[in-house]
Order: C-alpha cells, then structure tokens, then sequence
C-alpha cells in the first residue's frame, strides 16, 4: 500500500471525481499514518468470538467478514475468503489461509477502532470544510482501516480489493 495506490483508491470513491491529485495524495498520506499509528497502539487483534459461515458473495460484491458492534463478534464469510485466495493465487499473489483470516479480522477490527472520537480525530488532521463546517472525506476512513489490516496482517489490502473488484462477475 503506497500513496499512489491510495490516492487512486481514494480517485475512486463518489465525491472525489473533481478533486485534485495534490488534494487526494496529501489526504491518503494522513489516512495511511493514521493507520500506522492504530496499528502501533493496537498492535494485538482483541479476544473476539469468531464464526464462520458461508453466503458472503453477493451480486457485485464479496463480503469476507463482518463486526457485530453489540456483542463483538466477527463473522467471517468462508465463501468469500476461498474465492479471495484463489483470485489472489490466480494473480501470481497466494495468500496463506491464516494470514487472510487474520487481514480480515483485523480489517472489521480496525472499524471498530475508528468509531467515535477516532473519526473526529481523522478528520481534524484531513482538515476538510465543507460551508466552513469539518466534513467527513469519503473513503479516507477505509483507508485507514486497509492501512491498519496490513500492519496486522502483512497482506496488501488494496492489491487484494482489486484483485476482487477485477474478479467480479460483469467487471
Ligand atoms: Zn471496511
């Protein structure tokens, strides 16, 4: 995960079509170290009940898992995960099963880091006004959370995201 990369995810996002490459560049910098600094506080995934289950391809995405805020657990989606690695392997890039869960993981993980004050926080440092109010910049927060996945991880998730994003039916 590099600037370049970032800013061309970030390119890719709704809202963003008009901005400059600076705007967007200077923006992934801040979200890719707000990852690395998450990662730093955060460096252990927390005890959390994890299940599996199928049923996380669906028309236009692939879902690998998902966090349930009200009793912390993690679903991850066996499906999705098989056809991540395969698409992955069939792209010259295998990924070790355990470390696939564990980007994953860490990925729904990193959500949940953000929530509340940390958001405030992101866009503070992204410094975005909209009619001199802060705003929110699309993107930027999955950013961080990509970031914070590969710090745990040591997989690329963007070079995974389009992997898939290539690999979806009718792309
Ligand atoms: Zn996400």
């Amino acid at each position: 995960m590099n600037v370049d990369l970032s800013a061309e995810f970030l390119a890719a996002t709704p809202t963003h079509e008009n901005r400059s490459t600076e705007q967007l560049r200077a923006w992934a910098r801040i979200a890719l170290d707000y990852g690395d600094e998450l990662a730093a506080a955060h460096p252990e995934l927390p005890q959390l009940d994890i299940r599996e289950k199928t049923g996380g391809k669906r028309p236009g995405e692939v879902l690998l898992a998902e966090y349930h805020h009200r009793d912390h657990r993690v679903t991850l989606y066996r499906d999705s995960l098989d056809f991540a690695r395969e698409v992955s392997a069939k792209r010259g890039c295998p990924l070790a099963p355990e470390k696939l869960r564990r980007a994953a993981i860490a990925h729904e993980v990193g959500h949940h880091l953000l929530h509340g004050p940390r958001t405030r926080e992101l866009n503070r440092r992204l410094g975005h006004r909209v009619f001199r109010l802060r705003a929110h910049v699309a993107g930027a927060d999955e950013l961080v959370v990509h970031r914070y996945a590969q710090r745990l991880s040591g997989i690329d998730p963007l070079l995974l995201n389009n992997f898939l994003i290539d690999a979806l039916p009718g792309a």
